[in-house]
């Protein structure tokens, strides 16, 4: 395997991206570049950008192209990720911000643009079913039959539902989803440059077929 990589992961909220994004950055030693994160950051901060995030973010909302397209311009112009390269995730979430990167990119092309794709149906169920420890954050699935209340086996926490992980907010994430980012799918897939990998498996057998892709990609 040779390090480097320049990638995009898109897919469902739910879909199990994070985590094989972090996988992927370990796998090909790229830093991964998640926007939620760095606006997550800010809020914390308490920067402007943070304040103006939250609002957006607090009302399930999308964060305007052009901050969004700047944020990620200056963190792909650092030395990490025009050396090695980088994994984006939740980047783009628009058309706009995908002709932007387009642009951004010109010099050192985007290697793979993979879709994680796991049926809405499926990642409804998942996230309605995900159960969270309070305290140390370990995740848990419920099936119905669960003892109340909910104690961490890891820390003997509070373990809850996470407010925005109820059938309602997850619907209307995915409606978002569906709405402004699923065009980006035509978009890449117009290029010819999208790369379809089935995320319903394992976390091992879905990490093993993205490396497949990606080296896959990186031969040419
Ligand atoms: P999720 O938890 O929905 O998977 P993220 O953690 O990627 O999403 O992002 C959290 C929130 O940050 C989004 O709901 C959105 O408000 C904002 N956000 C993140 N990335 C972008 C982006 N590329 N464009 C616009 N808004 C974004």
């Amino acid at each position: 395997m040779i390090p480097g990589a320049r990638l995009i992961l898109l897919g469902r909220q739910g879909a199990g991206k994070g985590t094989q994004c972090v996988r992927l950055s370990r796998h090909y030693v790229v830093p991964h570049i998640s926007t939620g994160d760095m606006l997550r950051a800010a809020v914390r901060e308490g920067t402007e950008l943070g304040v103006l995030a939250k609002q957006v973010m607090d009302a399930g909302g999308l964060v305007g192209d052009d901050i969004m397209i700047g944020i990620v311009r200056e963190r792909l112009s650092r030395p990490d990720a025009v050396g090695r390269g980088y994994i984006l995730d939740g980047f783009p979430r628009t058309v706009g911000q995908a002709e932007a990167l387009d642009l951004i990119t010109t010099q050192l092309p985007i290697d793979a643009v993979l879709d994680l794709d796991v049926p809405r149906d499926l990642v409804l169920q998942r996230i309605s079913s995900r159960r969270v420890c309070r305290d140390c954050g370990t995740n848990y699935v419920a099936d119905g039959h669960d003892k109340q209340p909910w104690i961490c086996e890891v820390c003997g926490g509070d373990v809850t539902q996470r407010d925005d992980d109820t059938p309602e907010a997850v619907n209307r994430r995915l409606d978002l989803y569906e709405e402004q980012t699923s065009p980006l799918i035509a978009y890449y897939q117009r290029q010819d440059r999208l790369i379809v990998v089935d995320g319903v498996a394992s976390p091992d057998v879905v990490f093993a077929r993205l490396v497949e892709a990606v080296d896959g990609a990186k031969r040419g």
